[in-house]
């Protein structure tokens, strides 16, 4: 199975384009903007800033191998259930 590591990054702040090379076995959580300095996180519910802001998603999201894989920390999270940390 052939798994694309290279995905194109857009950010959404000021539409910059940035090619970037995916780890496969890691997450890359974060991701600076080249040009807008923006510091982009995953959205809600995605495992990492390729699945959310590339053209093509993570390796583990590629193979369907999801299950405690990689970084998604168990159930994806709806946007309006965002977990709090108050106890
Ligand atoms: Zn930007």
């Amino acid at each position: 199975m052939n798994i694309e590591t290279r995905s194109t990054l857009t950010c959404p702040v000021c539409a910059q384009r940035g090619l970037e090379i995916m780890p496969v076995d890691a997450c890359l959580y974060f991701w600076e903007c080249p040009a807008c300095k923006s510091l982009l996180k995953p959205k809600p519910g995605d495992c990492c800033v390729f699945c959310s802001y590339g053209d093509v998603p993570c390796p583990p999201v590629q193979t369907g191998n999801t299950d405690g894989a990689c970084c998604s920390l168990g159930e994806p999270v709806p946007a309006d259930s965002f977990p709090k940390l108050s106890k």
